[in-house]
């Protein structure tokens, strides 16, 4: 049910920005956008080896490159985001989690020379295990469970911390439930981490080392969660990441002013919406008026003298997160503090419904309700979830 209005939503906005640019020129700024699983084919997906999420292959993946470049947008990495001229049309790649299967990515980031921006969960990479999510998708599936039902269950369990949902999966499913079935779930091993972030359109960032839903954890566990995979990335790099991508896109103030303080520069969340340039303006069309002025989105620069904002909550990654409810260590929901010193990517993701071009054209359209009702999904999806656990 909240699955078809969020659908809804998306192609109406799909229609609203084939109107708004043929009939205003696109305003400039970041699109950033997030992938998770890259899979060869629609075989693959079929597997159910892998909560298939975005349902991404690597065909969508080079059209959606493609739509961009010939559009007039330049990729940018996470380096430059201080140097982009306003009015300028950037867009920057990302991926969650630390999938191999982002292997797949190379040869079309190499093809169109693109540089992306991976963020890894360190634990799963030095543990060679499982994501939960998968897990949970095909024990699940196997059972009979529907996809709908899974996706319910999932949000359920995001109250809980990483630690606290894989003891609940072992459980239930036995000892071996977090051990990847293949290529297809598994996170990279160090060694092709290693190789991988030689490469020079590949960036590596922080996502904590466990894939924490940051605010379901204590200030000390949460600390202990960014600084572990901050020290494991430069173990197995040689470089000390500034970039974090909140899992879940779950933070507080007192989350955002602890990255700031173990060296990140850059928080990427799962709002949906444009970012501006330069700092402080909003290009998020109707969503500018749901805000404070220190709510806008991206303020450039770095880290010295912003007050970034923050908005809410992830969203665009409905199909994989949502924002855990109660939290000890600060409310999910409060904008970021003044001084905290990160600076607020917001990033979209490709959804299965429609085709690649007609997602790729809405992002530029600076009239979107998908961002500006999403808040409400998002308790209506809690609330779903609430009743059904
Ligand atoms: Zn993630």
């Amino acid at each position: 049910m909240i699955a078809s209005i969020q659908r809804f939503v998306r192609k109406t906005d799909c229609l609203v920005a084939r109107a708004y640019l043929s009939a205003f020129r696109e305003r400039g700024g970041l699109l950033a956008f997030l992938f998770h699983s890259l899979f060869h084919d629609e075989r693959e997906i079929a597997l159910n080896q892998v909560d298939p999420l975005q349902r991404t292959t690597v065909a969508q993946f080079r059209a959606f490159i493609a739509y961009y470049q010939k559009h007039g947008y330049r990729f940018v990495n996470p380096d430059e985001l201080d140097a982009l001229e306003p009015g300028g049309k950037y867009a920057l790649v990302t991926f969650d989690d630390g999938y191999f299967n982002n292997v797949l990515a190379l040869p079309v980031l190499e093809e169109y020379q693109v540089p992306a921006l991976f963020f890894i969960s360190t634990d799963h990479v030095r543990e060679r295990k499982s994501f939960w999510w998968d897990v949970l998708y095909r024990e699940r599936v196997a059972q009979g469970a529907t996809p709908d039902q899974v996706y319910h269950e999932a949000q359920a369990l995001k109250s809980l911390t990483t630690e606290q949902i894989e003891a609940e999966l072992v459980a239930r499913f036995g000892a071996d439930a977090l051990k990847p079935r293949g290529d297809i779930d598994r996170p990279f091993t160090p060694d092709e981490l290693r190789a991988f972030a030689r490469h020079p359109l590949v960036h590596l960032g922080n996502h904590t080392a466990n894939h924490a839903i940051l605010t379901n954890y204590s200030a000390e566990d949460a600390h202990a969660q960014i600084l572990r995979a901050q020290e494991a990335l430069e173990e197995m790099t040689g470089a000390r990441p500034r970039t974090i991508a909140f899992p879940n896109g779950a933070r507080s103030g007192p989350v955002v002013q602890t990255c700031a303080e173990l060296g990140l520069r850059v928080g990427f969340t799962i709002r949906p919406a444009k970012n501006a340039l330069p700092a402080g303006q909003s290009c998020s069309g109707l969503n500018v008026s749901r805000r404070t002025p220190s709510d806008l989105p991206f303020v450039r620069g770095g880290a010295d003298h912003h007050s970034p904002p923050y908005e809410g909550r992830g969203g665009g990654g409905e199909t994989t997160h949502s924002v855990a409810s109660k939290a000890p260590y600060g409310k999910p929901e409060r904008p970021w503090t003044a001084g905290s010193g990160l600076v607020q990517v917001d990033r979209f993701s490709l959804h299965d419904e429609l085709p690649v071009e007609a997602q790729c054209r809405a992002y530029r359209s600076d009239l979107l309700l998908y961002g500006l009702f999403r808040a409400g999904y998002l308790k209506l999806a809690r609330g779903w979830a609430n009743a059904s656990t």
